[in-house]
């Protein structure tokens, strides 16, 4: 989870997908091999607003809506 929105992880690269990618989302995160974000301004523009998030008192998220 980063600035309200998630991502997914591509399991054969540094690469953080938002969720919505399937939407259309081109939105992205990449991470260098410190997990230091080195993101281009313009791969991190949603078309779409955050999901809303509740966080339990157990550290969890709950998704409100989608
Ligand atoms: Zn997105």
């Amino acid at each position: 989870m980063l600035n309200d929105y998630t991502y997914a992880k591509n399991p054969k690269s540094h690469i953080y997908y938002c969720s919505k990618k399937n939407k259309g989302c081109k939105a992205r995160v990449k991470l260098d091999r410190n997990g230091i974000i080195i993101n281009k301004a313009e791969d991190s523009t949603h078309f779409h607003p955050p999901p809303k998030y509740y966080q339990t008192s157990s550290g969890e998220y709950i998704k409100l809506s989608s």
